[in-house]
């Protein structure tokens, strides 16, 4: 094991105001799920993203389960999900009772293929009193929930234009993609729903945190009742849903708010050491990255490269094992959905771009906090497992 410091793969960066505001909880009291810092938080979301309502709520995947119940998703209804994604879009699926069916992936940006899409749609589906149906099973297609993999705007215009001819409730799964944008438009706000997280590994934390938007002020208010058990009456406990309790508390909030004041740096860092990991490994056989569109802006957030083993010299698990002999942390990309059994997805068609992609990505370091020289120390560890290899 390397005597040199350890490089995480994708650590907060604790720098702003973050304490302040923790303290101000701290001393007025409010510190549970009521309180100014929620609003605060709210407000600035919807700020950045240009309107629409937000609500703060406990995590990425409560936001992605409020956003399918709002869908009126229903248990045996059919939800469709880009196959390449955290599991956490699975379970949101399931937690509702309904079937997941994934769609692959495209290969130039790594996102949901909606050319796959619009071909389940034209040979696989059929449309009934306004509904969508899958022919083969039977089952009602009650939502799509594409996926911003990495932070990555996927194409939701051509999704916009499937649900011109095809009755889709679309929810973005758009957990690591605050600050994306898809030709100025913000990734998150394409859909019916949007579903932002604020792990601790993503681009804005508050701890462990999500929210919901939507433009749909009802919708919200909807999000937002059934995130507070359901509660009909500020004095009695009357509550008029089997709910749940998925409040954000303000002490959580008041971390995001530090951390949404420093989102722009965030991303200017995070893209800094993409491209400095492109630059310095640039020419080396056998290692690709997902490309950028000229109408994307994509926040950085997470930078997989995909290791071609046989032109490289090694495996993406083989260099992964090297990295970690030299202190560096990284990351196979997401088992796919199709391949965990305990989520019985249903695959309609073979999905060859994301096995290759589990086979050859690896995610490297992007905390925002690298240094220069860290970066310099992860590209010099990987261009040294090649010419090992
Ligand atoms: C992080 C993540 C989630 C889940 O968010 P949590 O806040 O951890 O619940 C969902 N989908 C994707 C793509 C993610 O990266």
């Amino acid at each position: 094991m390397s005597s040199e410091a350890r490089i995480p793969l994708s650590d907060p960066v604790i720098e702003g105001n973050e304490e302040e505001y923790v303290r101000d909880c701290v001393r007025s009291g409010w510190i549970s799920g009521a309180g100014p810092y929620l609003r605060k938080l709210e407000e600035s979301v919807t700020g950045l993203l240009g309107g629409g309502h937000a609500v703060a709520v406990s995590s990425g995947t409560s936001a992605l389960h409020l956003a399918l119940l709002i869908a009126g998703v229903e248990p045996g209804d059919e939800v469709l999900l880009s196959n390449l994604t955290f599991i956490a879009t699975a379970n949101a699926i399931l937690h509702c009772g309904a079937v997941p069916v994934v769609i692959d992936a495209e290969p130039n940006h790594w996102q949901l293929d909606c050319d796959a899409l619009e071909r389940f749609l034209a040979t696989r589906c059929e449309i009934r009193e306004g509904c969508l149906f899958n022919r083969e099973s039977g089952r009602r297609i009650a939502a799509l929930i594409p996926v911003h993999a990495s932070g990555y705007p996927c194409d939701m215009e051509r999704i916009d234009a499937l649900r011109r001819t095809h009755p889709l409730f679309v929810i973005e799964d758009a957990a690591g993609a605050l600050g994306s944008t898809l030709r100025g438009r913000h990734a998150g706000t394409f859909g019916d729903i949007g579903c932002f997280s604020f792990n601790g590994n993503k681009i804005v934390t508050t701890g462990g945190g999500g929210m919901l938007v939507t433009r749909n002020a009802e919708w919200a208010a909807r999000a937002r009742h059934l995130a507070n058990q359901a509660k009909s009456d500020p004095l009695e406990y009357i509550h008029d849903a089997v709910a749940f309790n998925y409040r954000l508390s303000n002490l959580q909030a008041a971390f995001g708010c530090a951390q949404m004041e420093k989102l722009p740096h965030f991303i200017s860092r995070r893209r800094e050491i993409n491209r400095a990991y492109r630059e310095r490994l640039a020419g080396i056989p056998g290692l690709s990255w997902a490309s950028e569109a000229g109408d994307v802006f994509w926040n950085g957030w997470q930078t997989t490269l995909a290791v071609d083993a046989a032109a490289f010299g090694c495996s993406a698990r083989q260099l992964g094992a090297h990295l970690l002999g030299k202190n560096i942390e990284s990351r196979p990309l997401w088992r796919p959905v199709h391949l965990s059994p305990v989520h019985a997805a249903q695959t309609p068609f073979p999905l060859p771009i994301s096995d290759l992609l589990y086979e050859r990505g690896l995610t490297l370091p992007s905390s925002g906090s690298l240094s220069d020289g860290q970066v310099e120390r992860v590209a010099h560890a990987i261009a040294q497992c090649h010419r090992s290899g």
